[in-house]
């Protein structure tokens, strides 16, 4: 029985989700899957797990088990839970790739979708578990579409033994077609359940035109409304973390808090904590007490989860000009009442502006949950994860740019480009629905009705669809999904990607091919296998061609490198800079990329003066940062993300004990003090990255004498790759930009301004 506090008691009864209740659990109790669609705010993710927990399905030592595309909402769903339910962390906790609060007695465990298919690969009936949700089905990531995929099959294996597991999918939209209609997935159609969405009317405003500048013209409709608008919190949609950055100040400035927040918007790997700093002074513990003790069965092999944040909330620009934006239509009231060019700080309308995006550390988040000071209106610059995974009490108002930030990939050549696009209308109608959960709301869109009807699409594209499955393939071979075409995915990746990713694999020795031509054919005509070699690969949660690397440096001193630089490589963003990276998209690369260059070039030329790639600089400033203790203070001075730092440090953990596990007689540790390699050990660790890379090769064209003056331009610093028929050049953010080895390897090529670039470029002599 439980026993709720008075104040969540009389939350709880206002979610229209707790009439729901009985048939809840009688259809889930009733079938083995049951698919729940209500709007965001409704109490799926919240009650759900309640319902199942007060309905006994956690008697006998069980687990409910829910999972999260984002890391972020499994560790704050746990935790409300649990207080909702009157029970501590130790009872209701999470578990996301690096870190994790689950005890024995845990209960009720959230964790990322990545975590649960970790778990399935250990134990693939899941016989901990009694109930397991899949939430936020709608978002469609790759990990959530297998999982469902995985557990269509569980589930009836565990109904056929006698001892059921129930699988409850949850959508916060009513497009689960692909789910409830999928004769592959379920030949009988689970069930839906609707949960009514107390939703109050939202009105939605269009602007007349849609402006080229969406966060200047954003940034103007705040302040109208903030200035002639009544009483009611702003939420703002933008599309990356530095956009939510520029935004939060230029809002800041304008409106002035009583109570300034001098943290607010600065970016958070610059240390605030004056105790943090010091460290670097302080003299190194042992090995054993520095370095995080990591139980290696509760993670992740596959960080793609996280990695999926990062698009979108990292490679993006500061775009600083205050110019004027269009000619928009107002549907607020009077035009000419104010100045929204005015410059000067407005003291009487002070604005409590919190910035939200997914890696911004959980206390920053929380402080979205927490009333405005008195007197002063609450205004959230939010990447997505507002859409849909978080509720933000009392917002009144939503302001929509219409744009999200995603990676592209093209499906043969795995070319790369950041695109911001418009969203589809599924998400701009949930994006505007927020306004709408605590009394009648309006949306503000900086874009035409004409726009939205004509050029949106309906849904946004399953993840499945759009990015590379090497990973995903791997994976599923190591757990003896052979025939991944027969596989029954919600929606199935694309005959080029699945091709793709089977060429990579069987290249670097993970598939070998048992019957049909190598590259040839259509995947079902081409039978692979694992092999051994694949099935170590899949046991590190990196990308497949740096787990190669790992499998092929077999002696200890190389490995501790190597198990250094697929973490540097791994991690996206070791440089400060770097997150300006793609200002190549905007057609001004040179300011940028230069003083990235230049950092590199000074990393790069620090102790033995190795320049040959950037790998060796990501090893020398990772390994430089450790050796200093990797304070925020060092990162600071060195132009190194902090957050990165921690990350490629967690990483490092993670590798060197599965090298252990897997090859007992390494016998290697995290060694923080590791000195940098020599230049035989340099050479030999090149050759084991060319291994990974091996089909990422570049030739340095050669410009004929008698060539076209415009010809010989583009020619010139050229090369040469196997993938594409088309000029590719050497980043400018790379160390060996204008360097032009003639051979080099790279790790990623990507498309902006019309020009094709190797990024992580690495000489072979
Ligand atoms: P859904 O999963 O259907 O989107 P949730 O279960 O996340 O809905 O949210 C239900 C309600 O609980 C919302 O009104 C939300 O505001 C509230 N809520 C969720 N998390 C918190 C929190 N950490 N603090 C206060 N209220 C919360
Ligand atoms: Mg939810």
């Amino acid at each position: 029985v439980v026993e709720r506090n008075e104040h969540i008691q009389a939350a709880r009864v206002k979610l229209p989700i707790l009439g729901e209740e009985q048939q809840i659990i009688e259809t889930i109790s009733e079938n083995m899957v049951t698919i729940i669609c209500g709007e965001t705010g409704s109490g799926k993710t919240t009650q759900v797990p309640q319902f199942l927990y007060e309905a006994g399905y956690t008697s006998g030592g069980y687990l409910i088990g829910i999972t999260e595309p984002r890391r972020v909402a499994a560790m704050s769903m746990s935790k409300r839970v649990a207080e909702e339910l009157g029970l501590t962390q130790d009872d209701v906790s999470y578990q996301i790739r690096y870190e994790g609060n689950t005890t024995a007695k845990t209960c009720i465990k959230f964790m990322t979708d990545g975590v649960l298919l970790k778990e399935i690969q250990k134990d693939f009936l899941l016989g901990k578990y009694r109930a397991v949700i899949i939430d936020e089905a709608h978002e469609r990531s790759v990990y959530t579409d297998v999982l469902i995929g995985l557990l269509s099959r569980i589930v009836s294996l565990r109904h056929k033994k006698g001892n059921p597991l129930k699988l409850i999918i949850m959508s916060a939209t009513l497009r689960v077609e692909d789910f409830r209609d999928n004769k592959m997935l379920f030949p009988e159609p689970p069930p839906v359940l609707k949960i009514d969405s107390r939703q109050f009317p939202v009105t939605v405003h269009f602007n007349k035109r849609t402006p080229e500048d969406y966060l200047t013209e954003t940034f103007r409709k705040v302040c109208k409304i903030h200035r002639q608008l009544p009483a009611g919190g702003i939420l703002i949609f933008v599309t990356g973390k530095q956009e939510v950055h520029t935004l939060c100040r230029k809002l800041q400035r304008t409106f002035p808090s009583t109570k300034p927040k001098p943290d607010e918007d600065a970016p958070e790997e610059k240390p605030t904590n004056e105790k943090e700093a010091p460290l670097a002074r302080e003299k190194p513990a042992t090995l054993d007490e520095k370095l995080p003790t990591i139980e290696l069965n509760s993670y992740s092999a596959l960080p793609m989860d996280e990695q999926a944040e990062l698009i979108g909330e990292q490679n993006d620009l500061d775009i600083e000009d205050e110019s004027e934006g269009s000619d928009a239509e107002e549907d607020i009231k009077s035009d000419k009442v104010f100045d929204y060019e005015q410059r000067q700080a407005d003291r009487q309308l002070p604005l409590h502006v919190l910035p939200l995006y997914s890696l911004l550390n959980t206390k920053r988040q929380a402080l979205v949950f927490e009333r405005p000071p008195e007197g002063c209106r609450l205004c959230v610059v939010s990447t997505n994860v507002a859409e849909t995974s978080l509720t933000i009490p009392n917002i009144k108002y939503v302001v929509d740019s219409g744009k999200t930030k995603n990676k592209f990939y093209d499906k043969v050549t795995g070319v790369s480009t950041f695109r911001v696009t418009f969203t589809s209308q599924a998400s701009a109608n949930q994006r505007a629905g927020r306004s709408g959960r605590t009394a009648p709301g309006h949306c503000y869109r900086i874009y035409s009705s004409s726009v939205f009807n004509d050029e949106f699409e309906k849904f946004s594209a399953p993840e499945i669809v759009s990015r590379p499955v090497d990973d995903l393939i791997l994976q599923m071979n190591s757990m003896g999904i052979e025939k991944v075409i027969n596989f029954p995915f919600p929606t199935p990746p694309s005959d080029e990607s699945l091709l793709a990713a089977q060429d990579l694999l069987i290249k670097l020795g993970a598939l070998k091919v048992t019957k049909g031509r190598f590259r040839r054919a259509i995947t079902d005509k081409v039978s692979t296998q694992i092999t051994d070699l694949g099935k170590t690969m899949a046991l590190f949660p990196v990308a497949p061609r740096y787990a190669r690397m790992l499998a092929l440096a077999h002696q200890k001193d190389l490995l501790e490198y190597i198990i250094a630089i697929v973490s540097a490589c791994s991690v996206q963003e070791l440089f400060v800079e770097d997150s300006l990276n793609s200002a190549l998209e905007d057609g001004d690369m040179s300011k940028m990329a230069a003083r990235i260059n230049k950092q590199k070039t000074q990393w790069a030329g620090r102790g033995q003066s190795l320049l040959t790639g950037d790998a060796m600089v990501y090893l020398k400033a990772s390994g430089a940062a450790e050796f200093a203790g990797g304070t925020p203070a060092f990162c600071e001075l060195n132009g190194l993300r902090f957050k990165a730092i921690s990350e490629v440090r967690k990483l490092r953990v993670q590798l060197t004990n599965i090298v252990n596990s897997v090859l007992p007689s390494a016998q290697i540790c995290v060694d923080p003090k590791m000195s940098p390699p020599t230049e035989i050990q340099a050479k030999l660790i090149r050759q084991i990255m060319l291994v990974g890379l091996a089909d990422r090769v570049a030739r340095l064209n050669v410009v004929p004498n008698d060539a076209e003056p415009d010809v010989k331009k583009k020619m010139r610093n050229s090369y040469q790759t196997t993938l594409i028929n088309d000029y590719c050049y050497i980043h400018p953010s790379s160390v060996l930009y204008k360097k032009n080895p003639e051979y080099v390897v790279y790790q990623d090529i990507m498309e902006a301004n019309d020009k094709v670039y190797l990024r992580g470029v690495i000489a072979i002599e």
